[in-house]
């Protein structure tokens, strides 16, 4: 008998000639998650199996396998030979009482010699002689789950903890998440790396205007993200010298759209610098003025030859929070701080900008020359 937890995967996308590469990122990225732990790692049939790890550690191994994309669920189980003797010996330790239970068993080997519904009866009835409980096949407290194996063993399990589901980090290339101090960007880029897509990060900054801490704040919102989207490349920007120069020649009304094409031309740079796919925001449509529809057409304008993801697009600000929350974000979003786009707000931005309108503005701008004295202020973390 071995303790041992029980890994599912999706079965999409572990069709076709993908499978492979998929797998094998699973895999890598699963050994990856639990480095500096002590455990053995087997894949069997539609299942990988972590055994051989310290019990104490159980709670935190789990923690950080929850965080993995591409695993749907995971059991803390017990392993044992795929027989009838060795299951019910199992069997007959547990103690339930005075709950009501039900007994599955799922036969993927279907060379065991009993049908799986006599199985789970007969199991049921080993539980009854040793536990004062009743069977209740409905609304059972608790399900004892026998999952008979093609590798000749069986698991048996109570619980099944929901995982992540999703892609396998790694398998969709890799992508710049414009990250702000706000609530959305970092739900973003989450939702992304779930589809598969690796990130770095680009953080604009308005010091002095901003505060060093608003800096820190874009920083340990990029650690939060880590325990999902591995290492992160952070870039940051100042934004000061762009944003002075648009305040001074620009109409008020279209200050926010100009300084969105000069993010998004910068983007596109520090992407084809670093070999990355695609431009991540956090727009969410209606929320505010620069999210319109008509907002986004202008601002995504500028944009060449890389698709822009906006993960959060039709999701409710609440929605929003929901996920922030979940992935431990939400408290440092919600922080005060200063954020780039708070400097020199105009009152009445435009909410319906054209591109006609948005380009006859930058021309009062020597736009080359900004974007390169911006780019010229880049510098990189590794969180
Ligand atoms: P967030 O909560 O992500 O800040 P928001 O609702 O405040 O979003 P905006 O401030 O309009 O929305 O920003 C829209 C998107 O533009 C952000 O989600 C982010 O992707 C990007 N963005 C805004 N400010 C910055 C910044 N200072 N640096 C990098 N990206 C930014
Ligand atoms: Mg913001």
């Amino acid at each position: 008998m071995d303790r041992v937890l029980l890994l599912r995967f999706g079965e999409l996308y572990l069709k076709g000639k993908n499978r492979n590469i998929f797998e094998g990122k699973l895999i890598s990225n699963i050994k990856q998650s639990l480095a500096g732990e002590e455990f053995s790692f087997h894949s069997t049939f539609g299942r990988y199996i972590i055994s051989g790890y310290n019990q104490e550690r159980e709670g935190e191994i789990i923690r950080k396998l929850k965080c993995v994309f591409g695993l749907y669920s995971l059991s803390p189980a017990v392993e044992v030979d795929a027989t009838k003797e060795e299951i019910e010996n199992e069997v007959r330790k547990i103690r339930i009482e005075p709950k009501s239970f039900k007994v599955n068993v799922k036969r993927a080997d279907k060379n065991f010699p009993i049908p799986s519904m006599e199985f789970a009866a007969y199991l049921g009835g080993v539980i009854l002689e040793n536990n004062k409980c009743e069977v209740d096949l409905y609304n059972p407290q608790v399900e004892v789950n026998v999952d008979i194996r093609m590798n000749g063993r069986a698991y048996i399990y109570f619980e099944k903890i929901a995982c992540q589901g999703g892609l396998p980090l790694g398998t969709a290339g890799k992508g710049l998440l414009l990250l702000s101090g706000g609530i959305d960007s970092p739900v973003a880029g989450y939702l992304v790396a779930k589809r598969g897509l690796e990130i770095e990060a680009l953080h604009f900054h308005s010091y002095p205007y901003t505060s060093e801490r608003a800096k820190e704040k874009v920083i340990s919102l990029a650690e939060k993200l880590t325990a999902y989207c591995g290492k992160i490349r952070l870039h940051t920007i100042s934004f000061t010298k762009v944003q002075e120069e648009i305040h001074k020649h620009c109409a008020p009304e279209y200050m926010i759209t100009i300084m969105r094409r000069i993010m998004m031309r910068i983007a596109e740079r520090i992407c084809k610098a670093n070999n990355l796919g695609a431009i991540i925001t956090g727009e969410s449509l209606g929320q505010v003025a620069s999210q319109t529809m008509q907002s986004m057409t202008v601002t995504g304008g500028v944009i060449e030859s890389l698709p822009v993801f906006r993960p959060c697009i039709a999701m409710d600000k609440e929605e929003i929070m929901a996920v922030a929350r979940n992935i431990d974000t939400y408290e440092t979003s919600i922080l005060p701080y200063e954020d780039c786009c708070t400097v020199f707000l105009p009152k009445f931005p435009v909410i319906k900008p054209t591109i006609e309108k948005a380009e006859k503005e930058e021309r009062r701008l020597d736009l080359e020359k900004l974007i390169e004295e911006a780019m010229a202020t880049e510098e990189i973390l590794m969180i």
